[in-house]
């Protein structure tokens, strides 16, 4: 098993340059490259000859090389190079532009098998930038071609290179996690076979085979780490704070009653908190519900006690505004709160860390720096998080594991269905706040086409002239896609600010500012010094402008429906109506109905159910901005069964010692620790 730690470098065909660049893609070891699963297949068993090449398609053929390849340089910047193929029913030409290191890679007469796009010029075919295997080159190749996903540099046969080898030099060493018994009652083949399959399956069968297996076990490993959290947490003694008014008198002071859906949240979370049981609790509640102030509510209530609190948000501009609705609130009850946050200066944060160690802060609240070894409490008796699907569990845990048993609460906006999130969260119990805060007017959400861009910027003009605030969103997709747009922000602003906000106060904000930057911006915006904010989805979770109440979106039709409903949550949050303008530039079925399931409801539940209806299988950015975990190879919903079936075998080992040998319990101890390190003492009992 060892050998598969070997940094990727010393495959062969590797070395240190490659290295760095897939360490882009996560692949830092044997291991990884072995793990790194193909997003797609193409499958050349059904090769055609040239006649029946299709002008436009991408297809394969069965070719022997005819002609030395030349080459021509039409220009200082393209290199043209051609070569002559043929097969017994006609010839043509293979074409690369600027790839001037395929000139001498073939022999005349040697036979290679081509996929490429095809361009009939008059009658004769070009393939163009094909991708070549020359036959037995690779030792584990099969007809279908794995596709994986790329990065600058790296090219799909790279890849089909370094796993190949990986897995020639590798295989033997391969040992199985799942013990055998497991194998047998749930029909799942090896692991070696699996690994070797997932890249290069002979069929679709063998295929199909081994996806199974790496999902179930993904699942299985998974479920099994949630129930050993779970499992070591009901046997610890939590803390049993004290039943005290002191939280009523807090929530007398509120502007506002809260709605039946937080009470009802609230008194779970104390009826927790007050018994010695450990809270672990997930809320859910969608955008606008209110989980901050029962947050803050719960966080009050254990220092009311004598223990401290602390609350991590997944972005800085978020925690800073978290950090302030509590010091507004609490700041006159006489509760000491402080911020940490990565972009403070180091003697800034020794001056924050020394407070909490002891205990000159009450409620600490900041961003992923709080898992740092250095932070360290004194009497740590809540933790919670915000937007718990930007995290890990591992984070969750770490920051947990800063006191001794403390209560956990998580929050997320993600409504999934109530089913899947027990099976999903299964390490903790679940609250949902079902209502919005009366009063809320729901946004008036207005699909419209490229052409009534000005007047939705007229219209946005004449809003900020009474007082209001937008925000107009850019696409941010994919990251070789970032500099694209991140000029259609700034090309946006620019425009913008010649023509319809010529007198009005705009500002850009976008991920690659610096954190300072970005919350000056932010800061501004807040108080109202700004009337229109243009951004990337730098600002999707969390915050909260209630003047604000426009949130135009432009190509909308490049956002999935998740993250539409939480930009568009952003708005609505004041007592005036609130609009949100989609721009939809594109025309492609689904985005157009994705535009008017927006329209017709303002529910996320509603909302997240017909986007997993609209999206396919295997859609992991998709999953992401649901705000699930993120498994390499799983897909929670459309593996439903073999979730349950993990599930189901993970409780059994769970419950049944015996079941396992020593011998094979390591192995599964050993992965499930991989997949949670961060996690102490991960109970080895089972
Ligand atoms: P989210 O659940 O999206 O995190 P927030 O906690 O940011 O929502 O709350 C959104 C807004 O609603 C805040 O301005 C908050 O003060 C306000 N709010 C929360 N609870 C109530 C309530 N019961 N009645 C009226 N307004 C409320
Ligand atoms: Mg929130």
């Amino acid at each position: 098993m060892d050998s598969l730690c070997n940094s990727i470098q010393y495959v062969k065909g590797v070395g240190p340059k490659r290295a760095e660049k897939l360490k882009k893609l996560g692949i830092n070891t044997y291991y990884d490259a072995l793990y790194y699963f193909p997003r797609g297949y193409e499958d050349k068993s059904e090769k055609i000859k040239i006649v029946q090449g299709q002008d436009g398609k991408r297809q394969t053929f069965e070719l022997w090389v005819a002609g030395k390849a030349a080459m021509s340089r039409p220009n200082r910047k393209l290199t043209i190079l051609k070569m002559q193929v043929r097969d017994e029913t006609a010839t043509a030409q293979i074409v690369w532009f600027n790839q001037a290191y395929m000139k001498d890679k073939f022999k005349i007469g040697q036979k290679i098998i081509v996929t490429g796009k095809i361009k009939r010029v008059y009658n004769r075919i070009e393939i163009h930038n094909p991708v070549i295997e020359s036959d037995n080159k690779f030792k584990n190749i099969s007809k279908i071609t794995p596709i994986y996903p790329l990065t600058k540099g790296i090219k799909n046969n790279d890849i089909i290179r370094i796993v190949d080898n990986v897995i020639t030099d590798t295989v033997d060493t391969i040992q199985d996690t799942l013990p055998n018994s497991l194998m047998i009652q749930n029909d799942l083949i090896d692991l070696k076979t699996a690994l070797k399959d997932i890249h290069f399956p002979q069929n679709m069968d063998s295929y199909a085979k081994a996806r199974r297996r790496l999902v179930f076990e993904e699942f299985f490993m998974f479920q099994l780490g949630l129930m050993s959290i779970r499992k070591k947490i009901n046997n610890n003694e939590g803390i049993k704070f004290n039943k005290s008014p002191k939280i009523y008198d807090l929530i007398d002071t509120f502007p506002f009653k809260l709605t039946n859906a937080q009470d009802k949240v609230l008194s779970e979370i104390l009826s927790d908190m007050n018994s010695n049981k450990t809270m672990n609790r997930l809320i859910q509640g969608d955008v606008g519900s209110g989980k901050t102030i029962i947050a803050i509510l719960a966080m009050y209530h254990a220092v009311c006690s004598g223990y401290q609190a602390v609350m991590m948000a997944p972005t800085e501009i978020l925690a800073k505004q978290h950090y302030e609705s509590v010091n507004n609130i609490l700041k006159p009850f006489g509760i000491r709160c402080d911020l940490l946050v990565g972009s403070m200066t180091q003697k800034n944060k020794e001056v924050v860390k020394e407070k909490i160690k002891n205990s000159q802060v009450n409620i600490l609240i900041g961003t992923h720096a709080l898992i740092q070894d250095s932070v360290i409490f004194d009497k740590l008796g809540i933790v919670i998080t915000d937007e718990q699907h930007r995290f890990g569990v591992r984070q969750r845990v770490s920051l947990a594991n800063k006191g001794y048993n403390p209560d956990v609460m998580v929050m997320t906006a993600t409504p999934i269905p109530r089913t899947l999130a027990l099976i999903l969260y299964g390490d903790l119990d679940i609250s949902v706040i079902d209502e919005l805060p009366p009063g809320r007017k729901p946004v008036k959400t207005y699909p419209v086409g490229n052409n009534m861009s000005n007047r939705v910027y007229n219209f946005v003009k004449e809003q900020i002239k009474e007082g209001r605030q937008a925000y107009i969103v850019c696409p941010l997709i994919e990251e070789s896609e970032a500099l694209d747009t991140l000029k259609s922000a700034q090309v946006m602003y620019d425009e913008l600010i010649d023509s319809y906000f010529s007198d009005i106060e705009v500002a850009l904000i976008h991920g690659k500012m610096k954190n300072t930057d970005k919350e000056y911006v932010m800061e501004k915006f807040k108080n109202g010094d700004i009337d229109v904010l243009i951004s990337t989805t730098v600002i999707e979770v969390g915050i909260n402008v209630p003047n604000a109440n426009i949130m135009v979106i432009e190509n909308a039709e490049r956002f999935g429906l998740a993250q539409l409903h939480q930009l568009r949550g952003r708005v609505g949050r004041g007592s005036e109506q609130a609009y949100c303008i989609l721009i939809n530039r594109g025309n492609n079925k689904i985005s157009v109905k994705r535009m008017h399931i927006m329209k017709e409801t303002n529910d996320g539940f509603i909302i997240s159910q017909k986007d997993l209806e609209l999206r396919g299988p295997g859609d992991i950015l998709g999953i992401r901005q649901h705000g699930l975990p993120s498994f390499k190879i799983a897909n929670v919903f459309t593996d439903i069964d073999i979730l349950k079936e993990a599930q189901t075998a993970a409780k059994k080992i769970i419950s049944n010692k015996e079941l396992l040998s020593s011998q094979e319990n390591n192995l599964l101890n050993n992965k499930i620790q991989k997949l949670f390190n961060d996690i102490n003492e991960i109970d080895k009992s089972f």
